[in-house]
């Protein structure tokens, strides 16, 4: 995947408005997994400039039923004769991805967002052109540049990242929290707040905290849930400590606080159980087959996250690249 960080500058005050990462996808969510099957298909973006971030920002773009019929026939004329000079993501994107938005887009009755802040107050940027509408509220109306495309990728350069996936109306569902630790772990958690929770609102804010690096905030979120017994609480506890990430990075830990989650029913703790024995953590060992069984009780209680075809792997770190090594 081609990810574009290119800035936007304020040519008064020479400030630059950096495009958020794209790790994004569009899910099937797994309430519905487990039984039938699950599918994940590429977000198209637009380019825009966010009215409530003040800041550059990505909108979906949501081909309307023209736009989609247009493409479907240039796809089925360029099986055939090859490329037709003719740009479009809608154009570029695998098969499967484009039954699944035309399907699922095509009855959208939500409006496109910003997906930084879900705001509908934007405006869409030209990729082809210097000039914007957009000005510096801060510096006297400066007019802001777009700077071009691209300056490269970097959604996993550094220490951890996130990948976000939406519903198909564009709602936020779930978040994969990586963690890095060059050669000792590759590790990724799922962070997931049930809509159906109780909770829900003040879980999905602590998921929003740990993904935008405020950990500590969390915590104090969370612990307080958490003696409550708030299931999914715990488990996003359980996941942190898996990932060693604002708390001790702890296997053993992971496993209590997971084990107590799944046993109040949160599937998403018992996905993220099975993934602590698929790859190992300080002080857990790896263990394929409890993995194996872990997964399957997940996608039971409705936990499915990944791919069909990643539950039937022998070595689930292979397919997915996470990997831990003791030192
Ligand atoms: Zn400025
Ligand atoms: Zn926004």
């Amino acid at each position: 995947m081609t990810i574009y960080y290119n800035p936007m500058k304020c040519t008064g005050c020479a400030q630059e408005f950096a495009f958020p990462p794209l790790a994004r996808s569009y899910t099937d969510l797994p309430e519905a997994g487990g039984r039938s099957t699950i599918h994940f298909s590429e977000m198209l973006l637009l380019p825009a400039w966010c009215h409530d971030c003040n800041s550059a920002s990505w909108i979906e773009r949501i081909p309307s039923r023209r736009e989609f019929d247009t493409a479907a026939s240039l796809r089925r004329r360029a099986n055939r004769s090859g490329s037709l000079g003719i740009e479009d993501d809608l154009l570029d994107i695998e098969e499967d991805d484009f039954r699944w938005l035309y399907h699922k887009l095509s009855n959208r009755k939500t409006p496109p967002r910003c997906l930084v802040c879900a705001s509908t107050r934007f405006t869409p940027i030209d990729p082809n052109q210097w000039q914007t509408p957009i000005v510096h509220d801060a510096c006297w109306d400066s007019p802001i540049e777009f700077q071009g495309f691209p300056i490269g990728s970097g959604w996993h350069s550094g220490r951890s990242h996130v990948y976000r996936f939406h519903n198909a109306e564009g709602d936020f569902a779930w978040a994969e929290l990586w963690t890095l630790n060059s050669r000792m772990a590759a590790l990724y958690a799922m962070l997931h707040a049930r809509r159906q929770d109780p909770d829900h609102a003040t879980l999905a804010a602590a998921i929003d905290l740990i993904i935008n690096r405020a950990i500590d905030k969390a915590l104090a979120v969370l612990t307080p849930l958490a003696a409550a017994h708030s299931a999914a609480a715990l488990g996003l506890l359980g996941a942190l400590h898996y990932l060693g990430q604002g708390v001790q990075h702890s296997g053993n830990e992971a496993v209590i606080l997971l084990e107590k989650a799944k046993v109040l029913g949160d599937a998403c703790a018992a996905h993220n159980l099975a993934s602590v024995y698929a790859t190992g953590a300080p002080g857990v060992a790896k263990d394929i087959a409890r993995a194996r069984q872990l997964f399957a009780e997940a996608r039971a209680m409705g936990g499915q996250y990944e791919r069909d075809d990643f539950y039937a792997q022998d070595d689930f770190t292979v397919a997915n690249g996470a990997f831990y090594h003791p030192i």
